[in-house]
């Protein structure tokens, strides 16, 4: 396949921000994709050449993209750079020079998407001294054989990790179940889905000439209530009223039963074949943390495919998140009695498998840090004794004189160190405590309610002052939670959980399945999305940094301030401004006279004096007096603090509760 037409449908989901026509665009594309080249179309429609679960990454330098540019045009890197500022995104500035290129050499050749997939994945895998050289011949080569100059666009975008067209996973989710199922409406959607197909003319482009069963039930509904919009879309198509009883799992379930929509009454069967078809998709997802895989499942062999994809020790999935709530009673409120509690210590969590090569740790980033610990890698090996597995835990850092538990910032430092690691193992000594347990023995606990979950795990762990299982009970009385709460705090930790017994583990989610609660409730994890750099003796670095939080619907990062403070002039004394600014370089993707605009990666706690309603930045609240107080780099930045949390913290402040 040409990426030229992939390119082409990079620029259609660039120039719209519905969410319903970006998942209808790539289930149209996909679904008319050749076997073998699916898996490489969505990988790159993710913007990747990996799996989720992959550590490898392809993200190449604002700076070697230049570089590469430079040498695939024959335009020198100081031009380059003028038009970055002008244009504020390095991939139009590789579609300008593409066209200015092809003017002067008239080539034409064919870049498939195949050869781009290869090339990325050489970038990706290479590594050492002399392989920058290398990368930049690869990104090079592919820019110089494009034949149209979105592919440029495309291709720049794609190695700086910055693709720019909005597709979070619940659109790839969506797009997959409508490629490889038939997509179903029910009473409340199809209003929404008929309303804006015909509003933005989207009918013709969509949806003209599709099979449309109809339940008899909605057909009088929409004849009634909205018989334009209903008679727009009957013109167009191929409209046939049915009961839906009639309907059968074969017709709902396989593209090839020649339905293209069904649109059904709000009924019990409605929500079940919602939760039968999305579910199965989100679950296959959560469960291989690859959509490449489920897109191929889906299409091959339907829902029993994807029931099929399977947890794999090795292949990290992305962590189960906690709410937050302000007290205990509200916590109880979200999780029901009785419940579980839990010391939350804090220290950074790991996700820990075990296969029959040995054990393997990761970050909630989902980093291989097993290099790092050889010491929890043993403790481990010693004290969980079972078959393949994978569990999560908080590995918490022991002072060595008192031994007392350090908080984070300490033991942060392990995580980054890359050599002398035994120097450092008896520098900071660590202890593991397992909170959750998601296969044990090879058998997928994802599905199993908390309570049996937690009962494996205790079954499973030997303890000792190495590897210990969280401290725990049960309970339904808001005062013995307080009483333990109070435990909790005098012996360092950060607070407590709350969790649900029978909830399931859900790997990614936010749900209120676990719910935490901590005194500080004036401290958020922010990402830094953009800069401005300093003047005086600030020349030269970023002086000023840009805040935002995480809005769990859309997936996008909302603006909520600008911080200077608690950030160390000098270095050696804690984050300084020299420290931050080399940290956050590799990752402008704009820069407009002295501001740039960061690729969201870094994640930092802030502390504040209140939050404010404000109409200055997206998020619509703003920070009094932001504050660093340390660098979250075991946070992904769809870790950090949500919007929803936000809010909630507002409303709780004096005065607003
Ligand atoms: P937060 O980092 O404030 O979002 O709180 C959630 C984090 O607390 C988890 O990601 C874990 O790293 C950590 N944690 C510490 N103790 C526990 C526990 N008992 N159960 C779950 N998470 C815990």
């Amino acid at each position: 396949m040409e990426y030229k037409l992939l390119a082409e449908v990079y620029n259609n989901l660039e120039s719209t921000t519905l969410k319903l026509e970006k998942a209808e665009i790539i289930s149209q594309f996909i679904s008319g994709v050749d076997q073998d080249e699916l898996s490489r179309v969505i990988f790159l429609i993710t913007g990747s050449v990996y799996p989720g679960w992959s550590s490898s990454e392809l993200g190449l330098s604002s700076n070697l993209m230049m570089k590469a540019i430079s040498k695939a045009y024959g335009v020198s890197v100081d031009d380059i750079e003028n038009e970055w500022k002008t244009l504020g995104d390095l991939g139009l500035v590789a579609e300008k020079y593409s066209v200015q290129k092809k003017q002067a050499t008239l080539f034409s050749r064919t870049l498939t998407v195949r050869k781009v997939f290869d090339n990325l994945r050489k970038i990706g895998d290479m590594s050492g001294m002399r392989s920058q050289d290398r990368k930049l011949a690869l990104v090079s080569e592919l820019l110089g054989s494009v034949s149209n100059p979105i592919e440029a666009r495309y291709l720049a975008r794609t190695v700086i990790g910055d693709l720019r067209i909005g597709v979070a996973e619940g659109i790839l989710r969506d797009a997959i179940a409508g490629a490889f199922f038939t997509n179903i409406y029910w009473k409340e959607t199809i209003v929404q889905k008929i309303n804006s197909l015909t509003k933005l003319g989207l009918v013709s482009k969509y949806a003209k000439g599709k099979n449309i069963v109809v339940d008899s039930k909605i057909d009088s509904y929409l004849s009634e209530k909205y018989a334009d919009l209903y008679g727009v879309l009957k013109s167009d198509n191929e409209v046939v009223v049915r009961d839906v009883g009639v309907i059968s799992d074969d017709d709902l379930f396989k593209k090839k039963s020649g339905i293209d929509y069904v649109f059904l009454d709000e009924s019990p069967t409605g929500n079940e074949v919602k939760s039968k078809v999305f579910g199965s998709v989100e679950h296959a997802f959560s469960m291989t943390n690859d959509f490449s895989a489920v897109a191929r499942a889906a299409r091959d062999e339907g829902i029993s495919g994807l029931n099929k994809l399977h947890l794999t020790a090795n292949h990290p999935i992305k962590v189960m998140l906690y709410q937050k709530a302000l007290t205990i009673e509200d916590a109880f409120e979200i999780v029901g009695k009785p419940a579980a509690i839990e010391y939350k210590y804090d220290g950074f969590r790991l996700q820990i498998h075990k296969t029959k090569d040995g054990i393997h740790l990761f970050t909630r980033r989902l980093e291989d840090v097993t290099k790092q610990f050889p010491d929890v890698v043993s403790a481990v090996l010693k004290n969980v004794d079972c078959g393949s597995f994978i569990l999560d835990c908080e590995v918490v850092g022991i002072d060595k004189v008192t031994g007392r538990w350090l908080p984070f910032q300490k033991i942060s430092r392990r995580i980054k160190r890359k050599y002398d690691i035994s120097e450092i193992v008896r520098e900071i000594p660590v202890a593991v405590h397992f909170f959750d347990a998601i296969m044990i023995d090879g058998q997928n606990l994802i599905d199993t309610p908390f309570s049996e979950r937690r009962k494996l795990l205790e079954s499973a762990v030997d303890c000792d002052d190495k590897v210990m299982v969280a401290k725990h009970a049960v309970t339904s009385n808001v005062s013995v939670v307080d009483d333990f709460y109070k435990e909790s705090l005098s012996k360092g930790n950060e607070g407590i959980m709350l969790k649900n017994m029978s909830a399931p583990y859900k790997p990614g989610s936010r749900v209120g399945y676990g719910i935490k609660i901590k005194p500080v409730m004036d401290a958020l994890d922010l990402v830094i999305v953009g800069a401005d750099y300093g003047e005086g003796k600030r020349a030269g670095w970023f002086g000023s940094f840009h805040l935002a939080c995480y809005d769990s619907d859309s997936g996008e990062y909302l603006t909520i301030g600008k911080l200077g403070t608690g950030i160390k002039e000098k270095v050696g004394e804690g984050t300084s401004f020299h420290e931050l600014t080399e940290l956050l370089k590799p990752y402008i993707i704009e820069e407009k006279g002295k501001s740039v605009t960061l690729k969201p990666t870094v994640v930092i706690e802030v502390h504040f004096e209140e939050i404010q309603k404000s109409l200055t930045y997206s998020s619509g609240f703003a920070l009094r007096f932001p504050r660093l107080v340390r660098l979250r780099d075991d946070r992904m930045p769809s870790d950090a603090s949500t919007l929803d949390e936000i809010s909630m913290v507002y409303g709780g402040q004096r005065g607003r509760g």
